[in-house]
């Protein structure tokens, strides 16, 4: 019998070369995102195809499933080796299953979609995009039968981004939230004490805005040495190495807050990238279970750091020496209101905290139809609207503004969106323990010191990369399985504040 250290080693060795491709595959698609020419479409679809079949074909060639096998059930590997084996298993048996021509063709009608996405979104036409996504639900269909699922086809797909979740673990959740948080938004609709946010209605100078989101980030914690910040359309963090994670941010002249909230958002996805386990660089413990867990580290920062008072009581000052003679007359007090206004609106990511996990919820009940095949893909936008109607109040002028709106659907991400409403939960549930555990987190806050956070954080979360799932994470950082109640309080307290009866 070969000795375990060396199959180790050969195994590290393979899965590094897989990680390398990966991250090559990353870099192409962040530059298609951030830099590229339009004309540049049409080749990089075919180089991230290639790419992507030639990792397809590396990482699931026998000699991987020889490594594998003849590592799993040795006693004599530490428990953090152990884990590599088990998570590098489940990843090879989840991508022998799908067949390399199945990757080539979704990765190939991805590109198609996602450009004719743009088009369509661009027009507000829905049914230039209708082909295109109604491949991407037959792919997708198809590959949830090649993975396999006991009991919904999306159940497959969710657990590609979400393991153990199953559709219908979520609904209960989900009615829950939509029952608490739609009583809260019809009492805030009922409020006397609207915010006055007129004063944010602006010219704000664009340099300044990156030069105070690249402040609040350094603060925050995040490695400039490792890693960049750059603009695009859709801000979004990406990692090629534990050291070098990037994000973006997008600028709005008319309101910072928006660049703000972006930055600190990717931020917090980006200092739980920077603060994976670096042995463990290129390897699948270099990763998030999961990405509600992922998505918990950048709510935890956007939302309740970065939409606290302690928070605009700190950058106040600066910020009115960014923009001279623009915030003299505007308190702390009323830019933390403006921050947290809450109105039902069109658009996803620009939702408050109140109404966020709606938008979330209606998308889940669309793609779960989609997938499982009750509705067809012309149904969308009248069902959209409808849903919109019930949900939020309001009335979809357009597919661009409905459900046109996000990209996931033309990239194939069904079982995606959920996550995000994970991950409001997953932060609520860790930030009571914090305050628990640290008593001088605000104030830390309201210094502009966030290291104390930043450490429990890594401590708690970053530090375990994918050695435990994300519920074992929840669970022996606060002591409490993963639940709604958390997120449900923070949000009634928080906002009974801010919008007195
Ligand atoms: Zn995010």
């Amino acid at each position: 019998m070969t000795d375990s250290s060396s199959l180790y080693a050969q195994l590290l060795e393979k899965i590094g070369e897989v990680a390398d491709i990966r991250h090559a595959l990353a870099l192409l698609q962040w530059d298609q995102e951030v830099f590229m020419p339009p004309k540049g479409a049409h080749a990089r679809g075919l180089q991230l195809a290639t790419l992507s079949g030639l990792e397809h074909r590396l990482f699931t060639d026998v000699e991987t499933r020889r490594l594998i096998d003849a590592l799993r059930g040795r006693t004599d590997l530490s428990p953090e080796q152990t884990a590599l084996v088990r998570e590098t298993a489940h990843d090879l048996d989840r991508a022998v299953r799908i067949p390399e021509s199945l990757v080539r063709l979704f990765a190939e009608a991805q590109s198609r979609a996602y450009e004719e996405w743009v088009e369509a979104r661009r027009a507000s036409d829905f049914r230039r995009f209708q082909p295109h996504l109604k491949t991407m639900v037959d792919l997708s269909r198809e590959k949830a039968e090649y993975l396999g699922y006991a009991e919904s086809p999306y159940d497959a797909l969710l657990d590609e981004y979400e393991r153990g979740m199953t559709a219908s673990k979520l609904r209960p959740i989900f009615d829950t939230l939509a029952a608490r948080q739609s009583v809260l938004v019809a009492r805030i609709a009922e409020s006397t004490h609207h915010p006055d946010a007129s004063w944010l209605d602006q010219e704000w100078n664009e340099h300044a805005q990156i030069q105070f989101c690249e402040e609040v980030l350094r603060d925050m914690g995040y490695d400039f040495e490792a890693g960049r910040q750059d603009k695009s359309v859709h801000p979004f963090t990406t990692t090629f190495d534990v050291q070098d994670v990037r994000i973006t941010t997008r600028v709005n002249p008319r309101d910072f807050l928006s660049a703000l909230s972006s930055s600190v958002h990717e931020g917090g996805h980006a200092l739980y990238e920077q603060g994976l386990p670096l042995e463990f660089r290129r390897t699948a413990l270099a990763d998030a279970p999961s990405l509600g867990l992922h998505e918990s580290q950048s709510r935890l920062w956007e939302n309740i750091i970065g939409r606290s008072h302690p928070f605009f009581r700190r950058y106040l000052p600066r910020l009115r020496e960014l923009f001279p003679g623009q915030l003299d007359q505007v308190t702390s007090a009323e830019m933390y209101r403006a921050a947290n206004r809450v109105a039902p609106s069109l658009i996803r990511v620009d939702a408050d905290e109140c109404t966020y996990n709606l938008h979330v919820i209606l998308r889940f009940e669309i793609e779960t139809a989609l997938i499982e095949g009750s509705i067809r893909p012309e149904h969308v936008p009248e069902l959209w609207n409808s849903k919109m109607r019930v949900y939020l109040g309001v009335d979809v002028p357009d597919d661009a503004h409905g459900c046109l709106q996000d990209i996931h659907w033309a990239h194939g991400s069904f079982g995606y969106f959920p996550t995000y409403a994970l991950g409001n939960l997953y932060a609520a549930q860790l930030m009571e323990q914090v305050k628990k555990d640290l008593p001088n987190v605000w104030g830390g806050v309201e210094r502009g010191a966030f290291a104390e956070l930043l450490v429990w954080l890594r401590d708690r979360v970053h530090r375990h990369g994918r050695m435990k799932n994300s519920a074992e994470i929840i669970e022996a950082a606060t002591g409490l399985p993963p639940s709604p109640e958390p997120f449900l309080r923070y949000l009634e307290e928080k906002y009974a504040v801010l919008y007195p009866v």
